[in-house]
């Protein structure tokens, strides 16, 4: 150490010093006393750390730095991490941004009971003990046609608790063209063996005919199982057998026939104008014992697993100790029962559900208002290219894998600053705009914003241009 350094270090101010500045008995009104502490302390370390690599270079300690550091990070920490973000990446079902944003009604729900008690567990008739999944039922049986239904914490545990209930010890057959894995380490075949279910792969990745199902089993033979491709499409010479084929073949040897659905579209996607989608009513009305799907992908609602079919089938399930490990929480069943109530119909769940309405939006919406951020952008900063363009986004969510989406985009080649670099800075603003890139320019997509979204990413590139 420098002589010039041991000085420096000597000037440091203490954290009891600093505390009797003006400005930080401000910040001691409006923050818990001992996070200013911390931040005054993590500052002057910070200062230390400088003086120590470079200090023969510094002239003297700056108490207004030291305070603007200290500034800057009591605003970090008083930050909450987990926070609203603009998603403007054309991706509906994105799982990175928690997948479905909720609908009103359930952002109702949540504000009006979540901070009180509610009747979880409790009939509020009888006086009794209730069920908590009784709150959905009901409304999940009229939405899919099936006898019975239950939920569970997302539709992975669905699945798990679903094979393990009915397939424990014993073989269930699975097509070679839909052993999937979701993302993360969800493989299919790695979830039959953590079910305890001995995997018994037939046909080939391209093509499997009912024959090969039959050619299976043996006496140990629980289910035929189907499982949606999710996030890939197999295309060219391809077969594979009817959910109908599959059900009949099942129940003619008493076996089960379980579908894990995944997306869980719940109408015909064909009458909304999209790509066709294998639906829930579509599986129960096929015949399937069991089906699962997630209630955050096209359900639109809170993340959840939802289960349905025969009665007999979903009482086993009910009674499985998984169905403990793997239960609901209240927030969740008030989110999923007022999006489930938007089911009623398809015109109340296309106009309420936020997913249904982003995917369903037409070109002249998307277009219009895609225009209007540009105008907006435009007006306010003149010396910046905005331009409006047709493009193509993705469902996501293991929904219509590999199917398009079209869509309207602005486009901002930004001037002075590379695409990658204004996507850091939009990432890092509040709110934090997360957009694609492509082509060097940064890509705001119309398919997944809103019209309220657009002053927010107009302020935050208004701040990202101007400390540039
Ligand atoms: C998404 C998906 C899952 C997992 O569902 P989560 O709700 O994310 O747990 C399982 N199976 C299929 C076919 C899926 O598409």
């Amino acid at each position: 150490m420098t002589p010039e350094q041991t000085e420096l270090l000597r000037s440091l101010p203490a954290v009891g010093e600093l505390l009797s500045h003006g400005e930080v008995a401000a910040w001691c009104e409006a923050h818990p006393r001992s996070l200013v502490v911390d931040a005054l302390r993590g500052a002057i370390d910070e200062t230390r750390a400088k003086v120590l690599a470079n200090g023969s270079a510094m002239p003297s300690v700056d108490v207004a730095a030291v305070l603007e550091m200290a500034r800057r990070r009591l605003t970090d920490a008083s930050k909450p991490s987990l926070r609203r973000v603009i998603n403007a990446t054309g991706i509906v079902i994105h799982t990175g941004l928690g997948r479905a944003p909720l609908c009103a009604a359930a952002v109702a729900a949540l504000a009006e009971a979540a901070g009180g008690y509610c009747n979880v567990e409790l009939d509020l008739e009888t006086g009794q003990r209730g069920k908590r999944t009784s709150h959905v039922r009901e409304l999940i049986c009229r939405m899919t046609g099936a006898e019975a239904a239950t939920v569970v914490n997302n539709n992975a545990a669905a699945t798990v608790l679903t094979l393990a209930a009915l397939c424990a010890d014993r073989e269930v057959v699975v097509s070679r063209g839909q052993l999937v894995e979701i993302g993360g380490s969800f493989r299919m075949p790695d979830i039959m063996a953590t079910a305890g279910c001995r995997l018994r792969e037939v046909g080939t990745t391209n093509r499997t005919r009912i024959a090969d199902f039959e050619g299976a089993v043996t006496e140990s033979t629980a289910a035929f199982v189907r499982v949606h491709h999710s996030n890939f499409k197999i295309v060219g010479f391809t077969e594979e057998p009817t959910l109908e084929e599959l059900a009949e073949a099942a129940h003619r040897r008493g076996l089960l026939a379980i579908d894990d659905l995944g997306s869980g579209a719940i109408f015909d996607h064909a009458a909304l104008g999209l790509p066709a989608e294998p639906n829930a009513p579509a599986s129960i009305a096929a015949g399937m014992d069991v089906v699962c799907f997630s209630g955050d992908k096209l359900l639109g609602g809170p993340q959840a697993g939802l289960i349905v079919g025969r009665a007999d089938v979903i009482s086993r399930i009910e009674s499985h100790p998984l169905m403990r490990a793997f239960r609901v929480d209240k927030l969740v069943l008030l989110a999923l029962e007022a999006t489930l109530r938007l089911f009623v119909d398809m015109e109340t769940a296309t106009t309420g559900v936020p997913v249904l309405r982003m995917l369903t939006a037409s070109m002249d919406e998307l277009r219009d208002r895609a225009e209007r951020l540009r105008d907006a952008l435009a007006t306010a900063l003149p010396g910046e290219a905005f331009e409006v363009a047709e493009d193509e986004t993705f469902t996501g969510g293991g929904a219509l894998p590999g199917q398009a989406l079209e869509t309207v985009v602005v486009r901002w080649k930004p001037s002075g600053m590379g695409a990658g670099e204004a996507a850091r800075r939009l990432r890092n603003s509040d709110p934090a705009v997360i957009c694609r890139i492509g082509d060097e320019a940064i890509t705001f997509d119309a398919r997944s914003t809103v019209a309220e979204n657009h002053e927010a990413i107009l302020r935050c590139i208004v701040e990202i241009t101007c400390d540039r």
